[in-house]
């Protein structure tokens, strides 16, 4: 968060909260003009958040991707998603589909909670970028909880969409086939509620996601394919998966749940000479729980024993 932040936005949420107490409904957020003194509180109130080293901060931190399709957000024109939505909260009815020209098609939603989180309206967390079509076509107002909940400050309910900065790891809910679809981890219902709010599962993403799919495979089957013959040299293959795998690498998170659960599957597989299968290495690096739960240095350090040739000392 820049440090100047809290002052500069201190007034804007003040004025924000006195409106919200006064007529229970939140205010129009429409521009970028100072309130008036008799105005209603204010209304419309600033969008403060669209300061321009502000958005920059964030689209650094996100590597320029956006927060929940990783794909490339156009750097000038991106929205800027409140994570939870700050005016009110929908529900969806039908998920619709995507057009050929990546419209939304029967996409319904309802109304679920007129008073949205405003409180959340000038919370640097609540701060996300992505890109048109997950936050404007697909996420909208949508925001559900468990339990399901209106919003209020200081209110328990935990959100189900995944956020790549806070709450549960998306790596543990989500996982990606070798065709590029997305499904939830173990049923997991943040895994199901982020793919069915941000529309994860439409057709062009798909498209993208299957290229990325399609060169972790290959990178994967060169790998163990050398490591097993003992032959060639698996250094190029090894940075190319490290490349897909990379914080900055488009539907890296594609490529990463390819790359674990392939580690996974391999438990206990190759044990040559007295050793060190996956789950050896694994322990080796630290790890107690399981692939899922390696840190990437970790699953790295598996394939350092793989391209050091020790995998069967
Ligand atoms: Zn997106």
């Amino acid at each position: 968060m820049p440090p100047e932040f809290s002052t500069r936005v201190g007034d804007e949420a003040a004025a924000v909260q006195a409106f919200v107490s006064r007529h229970g409904r939140v205010p129009r957020w429409s521009g970028s003009r100072a309130p008036r003194s008799g105005d209603l509180a204010g209304e419309p109130v600033r969008e403060l958040w669209q300061d321009e080293s502000w958005r920059q901060i964030i689209l650094t931190a996100q590597h320029a991707k956006c927060a929940f399709c990783e794909c490339r957000v156009d750097t000038h024109a991106w929205p800027l998603d409140h994570f939870a939505p700050k005016s009110r909260v929908d529900e969806l009815v039908s998920a619709g589909s995507e057009t050929a020209t990546g419209a939304v098609h029967g996409r319904h939603l309802r109304g679920q909670h007129p008073v949205g989180y405003w409180y959340l309206a000038y919370v640097w967390t609540n701060y996300l970028a992505a890109c048109f079509n997950c936050s404007t076509r697909w996420k909208k107002t949508l925001f559900p909880t468990s339990p399901p909940a209106a919003p209020s400050p200081g209110g328990a309910a935990r959100p189900l969409v995944l956020n790549p900065f806070c709450g549960p790891d998306p790596e543990l809910h989500l996982r990606f086939d070798q065709d590029g679809l997305i499904h939830p981890r173990s049923g997991s219902a943040y895994g199901f509620e982020t793919i069915r709010v941000c529309g994860l599962d439409r057709t062009t993403l798909n498209g993208h996601r299957k290229r990325t799919a399609m060169s972790t495979d290959t990178a994967l089957d060169q790998v163990l394919q050398l490591a097993l013959a003992r032959t060639g040299t698996i250094g190029w293959w090894l940075d190319w998966l490290r490349s897909l795998t990379a914080p900055d690498a488009l539907h890296a998170g594609t490529a990463r749940s390819l790359v674990r659960d392939h580690l996974a599957a391999q438990l206990g597989a190759y044990r040559v000479a007295g050793a060190a299968d996956v789950g050896g290495l694994l322990a080796r690096a630290g790890v107690t729980g399981g692939v899922d739960s390696a840190s990437w240095d970790q699953v790295w350090h598996v394939f350092y024993f793989v391209r050091a040739g020790q995998w069967w000392k």
